[in-house]
Order: structure tokens, then sequence, then C-alpha cells
């Protein structure tokens, strides 16, 4: 968007612009996220796979394979036998998934889920500049789009500094900064564009 509004367009030709890149960044993101989460969820599927053979094959290796990785997390050899018995006797293949491969067999890896989120998320932001289009007028119209821009580009820095438990404000000023350079090769690209084609 900033790039068409530094050529000069109308504020419709801003818009389809706007509205484009919303659903073009938001499928490419869907796209991304599923092909990324589906391998992740082959990869599991497939550790799951080999796991459930060797529990047929071999069953004593693996209840003593059990046994030693309790026994690693700080049990006695004879409490950690107990407990391998007893968590296999109840659910063998998650005990093995859960604590052998750190896999939580109720919660498995959903590439479907994953892109509609990830789909949304980029929409419900990339609503801000269009907003910030709508709402200011001509003479303000870069301004607001970018500064509106980054202020919910730093807002989204820091909240996933947050969650991840990492220094927020150093996440913001990263992401404000590359957004800051983002939006001023793409305005020189579109003023250099807008002039050129008159
Ligand atoms: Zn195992």
């Amino acid at each position: 968007m900033i790039g068409v509004a530094a050529s000069d367009a109308s504020k419709q030709a801003i818009l389809i612009s706007g509205v484009a890149g919303l659903f073009a960044g938001a499928m490419s993101m869907a796209v991304g996220e599923f092909v990324s989460v589906s391998s992740q969820r082959d990869a599991e599927q497939a550790d799951i796979e080999v796991e459930k053979h060797e529990l047929e094959r071999q069953p004593h290796a693996e209840l003593d394979e059990l046994t030693l990785i309790y026994m690693q997390r700080g049990l006695d050899k004879e409490l950690a036998r107990r407990v391998a018995e007893q968590l296999s006797a109840r659910d063998r293949l998650g005990a093995h998934l859960r604590d052998e491969l750190g896999i939580d067999p109720h919660a498995l890896a959903r590439p479907l889920q994953a892109a509609w989120i990830s789909a949304l998320s980029f929409a419900s932001f990339a609503t801000v500049p269009i907003v910030a289009l709508l709402v200011s007028p001509q003479s303000l119209r870069m301004p607001a789009i970018a500064g509106l821009s980054l202020v919910s580009l730093g807002a989204l820095g820091a909240l996933g500094a947050r969650l991840g438990g990492a220094p927020t404000v150093r996440a913001a000023l990263r992401v404000c900064v590359g957004g800051s350079l983002a939006m001023t090769v793409t305005a020189g690209i579109g003023k250099i564009l807008g002039i050129s084609m008159g």
C-alpha cells in the first residue's frame, strides 16, 4: 500500500492494493504454515509407526528402555521399573510416545488448524493499514498508513516476545526497524515507478 500510495495513485487504487495484499498474504501464510506443519505431522506419524512396530517386536527391550528413561529422570531402579510397568499396563504406546519421543498423543500437529490460524491472524492485522487509508485525509495518507502499521507491528513483536518469554522492547524495536526498512524501500520503488510511468 505504501508503494502504491507513493506513486500518487488514487485512493481506490491504494485500497485495491491493500485488499489484494490482505488476501494474497493470508493465503500464502496459510499455505506456508500448512506445508510446514504437515511435514511435522508426517514426522510424528512416522515416529509413532516405528514405535508401534518396536513395541510389538521387542516388548521386553522397550520396557527396559522406558525404565531407563525414568531412572535418568531421578527414580531409583525398582521404582522406575514399577512406574514403567504400571504406565505400560494402562497405555503402553502413549507412555513411550510421551516419555521417549516427547510426543503428546492428544496434541498431534494439526496442519489445517495451523493454516487457518495464520491466515486469520495475517488478515486481521492487514486490516490496520486499510483502515488507516479509509479514515485519513489525503495529505496524511502515507504517514497514517506507515504509523499505524508500525504501531501494530511493534505491538505484535512485543506480544510474541512476551508469549515466548523474551525481552519485549528489543523484539518490538526489531520488527519496527524491519518494517520501516521494508516501507522505505517499497515507497522508494513506488515513487520511482510513479514518476517514470507518469
Ligand atoms: Zn519405546
